[in-house]
């Protein structure tokens, strides 16, 4: 059964692990679960989990401070569940270093798609040391941080990065959502394009002028 490895699922409700784990057994991956977040993170020492999909809203520690702590020691990727899609905007804004959130309820098929694609992302070669430079602004692919027009150094969050030199590659050219889902964030459209517009909100704080612009009802753009 654990032919893809172990999933680490840290969520309270029952019913909730009860589903995720046919989805995912059927799938050939092991899950591992645990009802909160000290036992979810003793899990993430003692299994070696390939991904941790993390609820928010845990009894005790929070999921935020367990992704928080998650990080300090592992690089392993975590996939954060919320209750609420508002509350995407505020954990992104706390830049936990989660990889990916995933609104409840969601489908148990498109978790498993979702941790595929984060697994295909972290099993990926580094991207090749290559600069783009967008007029004044310079982003290095190698070192994945951006200098600004000031000569200012910004290392964005990796989805961040990802984000921007999908925009900068395509520079001119209008992406449709569904086009950066797929190529950023490496699954189909299924309605969570709000993940998007938060990163870019995330970036433009970032990099104050950056310019990306909106494509009002369709995606994104990079002028250039
Ligand atoms: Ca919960």
């Amino acid at each position: 059964m654990d032919g893809r490895g172990t999933v680490l699922l840290i969520e309270d409700e029952e019913a909730i692990a009860d589903l995720v784990r046919m989805y995912f057994e059927q799938d050939g991956f092991r899950l591992v679960h645990a009802g909160d977040g000290i036992t979810g993170l003793n899990a993430v020492r003692d299994r070696s989990p390939r991904v941790v999909l993390l609820d928010l809203g845990l009894p005790g520690m929070d999921g935020i401070e367990v992704c928080r702590r998650i990080r300090a020691t592992s690089d392993v990727p975590v996939i954060m569940l919320t209750a609420r899609d508002t509350e995407v905007d505020k954990i992104v804004g706390l830049e936990i270093g989660a990889d990916d959130y995933v609104t409840k309820p969601f489908s148990p098929r498109e978790l498993v798609a979702r941790v595929r694609a984060v697994l295909r992302r972290s099993e990926e070669a580094p991207r090749a040391p290559v600069v783009i430079e967008v007029g004044p602004w310079r982003i290095d692919g190698g070192r994945r941080e951006v200098t600004t027009p000031a000569g200012e150094v910004v290392r964005p969050t990796a989805r961040e990065f990802d984000l921007l030199w999908y925009l900068a590659e395509n520079r001119g050219l209008v992406l449709t959502r569904a086009q950066i889902l797929r190529a950023v964030w490496g699954y189909d459209y299924v309605g969570e394009t709000r993940t998007i517009d938060v990163h870019v909100r995330q970036l433009r704080k970032k990099l104050e002028g950056v310019p990306i612009e909106t494509a009002w009802g369709v995606g994104y753009r990079m002028a250039g």
